[in-house]
């Protein structure tokens, strides 16, 4: 269970309050305007900003304080941060080891992420000679090989045409969700929502929401919801 335990994040002078719950193995949707603060719910559990008031636990265990690189997070930018001077089977053994030095057992589980992404043929390529969903799901195998339960996804796949981005939202079920990950993932598309997530948590004027299943907030939309997605009533 990821839980807020009454935060607020601040950033000069935005705010954000959240006071909610995550179920374990669960994908839930972050979705809002922008600028409300979704990357900034994010940044609390990856710990790029500390909440000015209030806990965020992890099974339990409190994350405030830990530096990012000790939280038992892994995440994805839209922009993948791959290095372009390594091959795709470097790039996802980072999510491993960050010196490179890999154990046997590390080099089957990177050619196993390889496989399940679908980019077993193709792991000695650079990112410069893959397309950009192969260079996504070079992202998505290093997540996954990097053995931190909990994936936070930022926007990762806004830059891919609707065929690939549907892939990769494939992908992030089939591969992250069967490998037992709490995956939070932020959308400006609601679709994505839609295609993926159990539930969503609406973030909107000031206040991350408690999670919502996926089917019910979009049957039912809470008026944040109706004005982001320009439902007149
Ligand atoms: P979202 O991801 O929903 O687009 P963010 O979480 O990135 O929104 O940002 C929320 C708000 O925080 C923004 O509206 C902005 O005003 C403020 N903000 C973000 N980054 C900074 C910063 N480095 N310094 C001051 N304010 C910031
Ligand atoms: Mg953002």
């Amino acid at each position: 269970m990821l839980t807020f335990d009454t935060v607020t994040m601040q950033q000069g002078s935005f705010v954000l309050t959240a006071d909610l719950m995550i179920a374990a193995g669960s994908v839930t949707a972050v979705i809002g305007p922008s600028g409300g603060g979704k990357s900034t719910l994010l940044s609390a559990v990856a710990g790029f900003l500390e909440p000015a008031k209030g806990q965020v636990t992890w099974d339990g265990t409190v994350l405030n304080g830990h530096p990012p690189g000790k939280r038992p997070v892994a995440m994805l930018f839209q922009d993948n941060n791959l290095f372009p001077h390594l091959t795709a089977r470097q790039n996802v053994a980072l999510g491993v080891r960050p010196d490179l030095r890999l154990q046997a057992a590390d080099e089957t589980a990177v050619a196993a992420a390889l496989d399940q992404v679908g980019l077993s043929g193709l792991s000695d390529r650079k990112p410069a000679a893959l397309s950009g969903g192969q260079q996504s799901r070079v992202a998505l195998a290093r997540v996954l090989v990097a053995n931190r339960p909990l994936v936070l996804l930022d926007e990762p796949f806004s830059a891919l045409g609707p065929a690939l981005k549907r892939d990769m939202l494939g992908l992030v079920r089939e591969v992250l969700v069967a490998a037992g990950k709490t995956v939070v993932m932020v959308t400006h598309d609601p679709d994505d929502a839609l295609a993926v997530a159990d539930q969503v948590v609406l973030v909107a004027d000031g206040a991350a929401h408690a999670p919502v299943s996926t089917q019910q907030i979009f049957d039912a939309p809470p008026p944040a919801l109706r004005d982001y997605l320009g439902i007149d009533t």
